[in-house]
């Protein structure tokens, strides 16, 4: 039996009801090993999920010039952060990977659309959530990169080809921040714990109303659109990287589910952690 003629297990997975579709504000990487208010939730949106038989995520911090997808067995935990203290350095996340899963992205995004990948891992983006959502790291764990020479809207149309995934037990899970400019957050001291300090400048807060009312009333065309409106969300998304995760998970969004947030909470000025479940049920 050749490799080809093998049983696809994505594919011969049964079909099961969709399951939900998250964006998650992943903020500071510290909230991988802090308990907080952030990573509490995290904790309960994971334990009260079904429990996925893969996670694909798309995380902020993985941008690569055509997209790629991790297809290694045993991902590494990626430190890709500077300036953080000695614990958060020796944490890892051991999920393992899923090359099948990961072959599977490539048939629905088209051969030509998505590359295997066997050098990246999980980057903090995917990690740090994760090993507050999943803390057993039992459950196989996929990236995608974003594709620098995408649009916004080619994005879109990438994620929503990946939505047969949801019917196949995975979970997919954009990690990002929906208003996230670091050139301005506001520190008070020189503690790391400001960048959780419950505090929003006038035009984050009016970049995150805007956003709510555009994803509540799915009005995803003017979310691609995002450069179009107006300078408060200019200031919010100053660069499309972790913005995109979520054009992710809206795009696999059905006319029957609803949007449901949590950790909707500004931080450091510049930054929210407002994060979303699509669901059928509120
Ligand atoms: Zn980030």
């Amino acid at each position: 039996m050749s490799p080809q003629d093998m049983p696809h297990p994505a594919r011969t997975l049964p079909r099961t009801d969709p399951l939900p579709v998250l964006f998650v504000g992943h903020g500071s990487p510290m909230n991988a090993i802090e308990e907080n208010e952030f990573s509490r939730t995290w904790h309960e949106v994971g334990r009260k999920l079904p429990t996925p038989r893969a996670i694909l995520c798309i995380s902020a911090h993985w941008e690569t010039w055509g997209a790629l997808v991790t297809a290694m067995e045993a991902p590494r935990t990626i430190h890709d952060f500077g300036g953080f203290p000695r614990p958060l350095y020796e944490a890892r996340y051991p999920a393992p990977g899923s090359p099948w899963v990961a072959q599977e992205v490539q048939r629905l995004a088209g051969t030509s659309a998505v590359g295997l990948d066997d050098e990246w891992g999980l980057d903090h983006g995917c990690w740090s959530v994760l090993k507050q959502m999943f803390p057993a790291a039992d459950i196989p764990v996929v990236q995608l990169s974003l594709d620098s020479t995408r649009t916004p809207q080619d994005h879109y149309a990438l994620a929503g080809t990946l939505a047969p995934l949801r019917q196949r037990g995975v979970l997919i899970l954009g990690s990002g921040n929906m208003v996230h400019n670091l050139r301005r957050v506001v520190f008070v001291s020189n503690n790391l714990s400001d960048l959780n300090r419950p505090f929003g400048l006038d035009w984050a807060l009016e970049a995150s109303a805007l956003f709510k009312t555009l994803i509540d009333n799915d009005r995803h065309p003017e979310l691609m659109d995002y450069p179009s409106l107006g300078p408060a969300v200019q200031l919010a998304v100053p660069t499309p990287e972790h913005y995109l995760p979520l054009v992710y998970a809206l795009a696999l969004k059905r006319p029957d589910e609803v949007v449901t947030y949590f950790n909707d909470q500004p931080v450091a000025g510049s930054l929210t952690m407002t994060s979303l479940i699509i669901d059928r049920h509120a």
